[in-house]
């Protein structure tokens, strides 16, 4: 069967032959259906992430982590049957007490292993087997193809749910109790932006969304449609407005730091783009804004399974509330024999591009 590896510590990605996974007493054989290719994939492809590891005793690893798959064979007993449509967890647990209780999004030590990414075979291939306890079920099978979007969309339900409890240490609702007399902005307009720009207005807020540059005016036309603003912000010399939230999905240390300085106070700044390169001086009026505005710093990475689970809700509910929205996000659908090179880079106009397996 088809996979997609890489030589950990070496550029490129190919297109292999490896044999098919026999499945073991507990587990669950899947075929995979949909993976879905984003900038991590990329970072492995181009040998730039320095926590890429292969599988133990292997130097190779196969690659991919956001997916969607069909049961082909389990054993009688578990809540899947066969056909069911599954999105497999990326992170698995390590031993401390936060994986020990599902959480390894906020393990405490580093020992978890991550499908396709660190120690652990990722998902761009034909078939794979897996413990169910990774597996989450789809239950509005018209998703179909769109729910490759759920391990993307489920870091944003935990940094929202983040967000969430640190907002409580002062008032921040308005007059009538909703969120809808605040503003949040967020910096990049790739697929994680236009999630958190969903996510944000699902609750009323006010969104405004921006990136470098829009050529063609699609992603002011994707942002109009969910409801969000959508502006060019070529260089630093375009202020970022005034915000109750900053959401900062590039990575750059500068951009992260002028949204730090746009909020308002009690703000609060999600950060949740990483980027190798780029520095950004902090000055003592930036400690004394921080500090005199109540401003909080969040950090936010992976989600759990409870995640998953309510990032299928979102989905479900904003394939009808945002028509053709999510489906306009993936903008190619390519079979593997494609990938690499569009691994190696990222095609001119691209959103999210998809490599269908069957
Ligand atoms: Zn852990």
């Amino acid at each position: 069967m088809r996979a997609i590896s890489i030589k950990v510590g070496t550029p490129g990605a190919s297109l292999v032959e490896v044999p098919e996974p026999q499945r073991r007493k507990g587990e669950v054989l899947l075929r995979t259906l949909y993976t879905g290719i984003c900038g991590t994939d990329r970072g492995l492809v181009g040998n730039q992430l320095s926590f890429a590891r292969p599988p133990p005793g292997s130097t190779s690893l196969i690659i991919g982590h956001e997916a969607l798959a069909r049961v082909e064979d389990v054993d009688p007993g578990i809540k899947l049957r066969k056909g069911s449509l599954v999105v497999p967890m990326v992170r698995r647990p390590g031993k401390c007490l936060n994986c020990l209780i599902g959480r390894q999004d906020n393990c405490s030590d580093g020992d978890f292993v991550e499908a396709g990414i660190r120690g652990l075979d990722g998902f761009m291939r034909d078939y794979f087997t897996d413990d169910p306890t990774y597996l989450v079920r789809v239950e509005d099978e018209s998703l179909g193809m769109l729910a490759v979007l759920t391990e993307p969309l489920k870091n944003i339900v935990k940094a929202y749910d983040v967000y969430d409890l640190v907002s409580r240490r002062a008032i921040t609702n308005c007059r009538d109790g909703s969120r809808s007399c605040l503003t949040v902005t967020i910096a990049g307009a790739g697929p994680i932006g236009m999630l958190f720009a969903m996510m944000f207005n699902s609750v009323g807020m006010d969104v405004k969304i921006f990136s470098r540059h829009d050529p063609d005016g699609t992603l002011s036309e994707m942002a109009s449609k969910i409801g969000a603003e959508y502006f060019v912000r070529e260089d630093r010399s375009k202020p970022i407005p005034p915000s109750d939230v900053f959401v900062e999905t590039s990575g750059s240390p500068n951009v992260a730091m002028d949204g730090i300085r746009a909020l308002r106070p009690n703000g609060v700044a999600i950060l949740f783009g990483t980027a190798p390169s780029g520095s950004e001086p902090v000055s003592g009026q930036d400690v004394i804004d921080i500090v005199e505005r109540n401003i909080t710093v969040i950090g936010t990475v992976d989600g759990a399974k409870e995640h998953y689970i309510r990032a299928l809700s979102y989905l479900s509910s904003w394939k009808d509330s945002y028509p053709g929205v999510l489906k306009s996000m993936i903008t190619a659908i390519v079979p593997p024999e494609e990938a690499p090179p569009i691994l190696a880079e990222k095609p001119r106009g691209e959103i999210k591009s998809v490599i269908k397996w069957e």
